[in-house]
């Protein structure tokens, strides 16, 4: 059965499942995730369009896609016991939530045999562990043995699929029903996720090291959402590009997201769980809705949070700065700039939202956890042109050169630009006394 590995190419769960003599290829739209984050509208379309596009591929082998709308494990004990299934493949996967599902599902269906597979990530999650057994907490040595580990050779698309006759299926969800999506969401599918693979790596990998940062060239893969629904296998794509001019920064980033699901999958608290100690937060009520809504006076950080409601995405620089602003600046808690991406990220990832949340906030994995971002300089460096800015800050588009990183408080009258939030020095003052106290 798919969950999210919503692709044919490189998929270890479809070509075991394959061996038997029919297969039901299932997928359960779960009740209980699309009421939490799951539910959050870019994501529910990107998944919907996911689903039509697997179910076209699959019809071409042989077999179309049963989609089922329910309890997760009831709907697949179901189906198991309805078509006497001897065993149920699935992809392995790492949330607390989705290990607890398998768990209850073994429960469930008694004798039926439950097989997880790789496919979510390059390196399975708990095949490299440190000297003491122990899931990675710093980046650099896990990406040296992740480098250097034995990857597993990607497996075949079925050539045929033979059905289960009668397998009852639920309807295959329109996308164009969700409603309240960003304007500019990036499609589903992995047919247009290869494509658009194809397209950046033949015309921007071999870039890659120099423009990633670069706000404005907006010239990364923006694979991300196809990852965390698994159009494309993270191990073909960074297979294939790997050696390729440009490959190895690129891979490394393939990596940060190998990082975080190893550990998150040995450690799921920290999906809502400090790794070490963060705070005192501030409940500033003001200053979140501020930052949410992208009218926070600092010009780069309203692009970025204008940018995710215009197209459920933000640069990744970008995602730096602005949740270093609200955990250092404005002193929010983590949880809840995570939980605002969640509602609104096409790759909405538990592992790489919540763990890239904690490494900013300094209470995750960074070995420097009180670095601090300085909006304006970070503005200045990665868009210095103020193009960025001016594709998404309306009210700015006029003001010229160098000012668009800092409008004088004339010019924001003039142009109805609201003054900074808060002064970054004193800010930051406050933020290391908070830290000594
Ligand atoms: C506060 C914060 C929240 C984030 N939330 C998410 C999230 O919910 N989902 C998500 O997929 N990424 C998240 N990221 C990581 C990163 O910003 C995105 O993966 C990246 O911007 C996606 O764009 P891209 O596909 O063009 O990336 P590219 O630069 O083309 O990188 C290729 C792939 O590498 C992976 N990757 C890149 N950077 C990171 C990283 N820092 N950590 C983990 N994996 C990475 C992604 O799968 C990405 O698609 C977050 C980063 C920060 C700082």
């Amino acid at each position: 059965m798919f969950t999210r590995d919503l692709r044919v190419r490189d998929n270890p769960m479809l070509a075991a499942a394959v061996c038997a003599d029919a297969i039901v290829p299932l997928f359960v739209l779960d009740e209980a995730m699309a009421a939490g984050w799951h539910g959050a509208p870019n994501r529910r379309r990107f998944l919907y369009e996911s689903l039509r596009d697997l179910d076209a591929t699959l019809r071409s082998l042989g077999a179309p896609l049963v989609v089922r709308h329910g309890e997760w494990v009831e709907e697949v004990a179901g189906i198991a016991r309805a078509v006497d299934a001897t065993r149920v493949h699935l992809a392995r996967d790492v949330s607390g939530y989705a290990r607890d599902r398998v768990r209850r599902l073994a429960a469930r269906v008694g004798s039926v045999q439950l097989v997880e597979h790789p496919g979510v990530t390059v390196v399975s999650s708990g095949e490299l562990r440190t000297g003491s057994g122990d899931a990675f907490k710093v980046f650099t040595p896990y990406y040296r043995r992740w480098l250097a580990a034995p990857w597993r050779r990607p497996v075949s698309v079925p050539e045929r699929l033979v059905a289960v006759p009668d397998a009852r299926s639920d309807y295959v969800p329109d996308p164009a029903s969700v409603r309240d999506t960003a304007r500019d969401v990036v499609a589903g599918g992995e047919q247009a996720a290869l494509a658009r693979l194809q397209r950046w790596a033949s015309s921007s990998l071999a870039h890659y090291a120099d423009r990633h940062d670069d706000l404005a060239a907006d010239d990364t893969s923006r694979i991300s959402a196809a990852l965390h629904f698994g159009c494309l296998s993270p191990l073909e794509v960074a297979g294939r590009l790997r050696d390729r001019a440009g490959g190895e920064p690129f891979v490394r980033q393939l990596c940060w997201r190998d990082f975080y699901h190893q550990l998150l999958a040995a450690r799921p608290e920290l999906a809502s769980r400090d790794l070490r100690q963060g705070g005192p937060w501030l409940d500033d009520d003001a200053g979140f809705s501020a930052w949410c809504a992208g009218h926070t006076g600092f010009p780069v950080v309203d692009a970025a949070m204008r940018q995710l409601l215009t197209e459920g995405f933000i640069h990744n620089r970008a995602r730096m700065i602005v949740a270093s602003l609200l955990t250092k600046d404005l002193a929010v808690d983590w949880r809840r700039g995570a939980d605002w991406f969640m509602r609104h990220l096409v790759d909405g990832d538990v592992a790489n939202n919540q763990l890239n949340w904690q490494w900013v906030a300094g209470t995750g994995t960074d070995t420097n956890p009180h670095r601090i971002y300085n909006p304006q300089r970070q503005s200045e460096r990665f868009d210095p042109d103020g193009t960025y800015i001016r594709r998404y800050v309306a009210e700015l588009a006029s003001v010229p050169g160098a000012e668009i990183h800092d409008p004088s408080p004339e010019t924001r009258a003039r142009v109805g630009y609201p003054l900074p939030i808060v002064d970054h020095r004193e800010a930051i003052e406050q933020y290391r006394a908070r830290r000594r106290s």
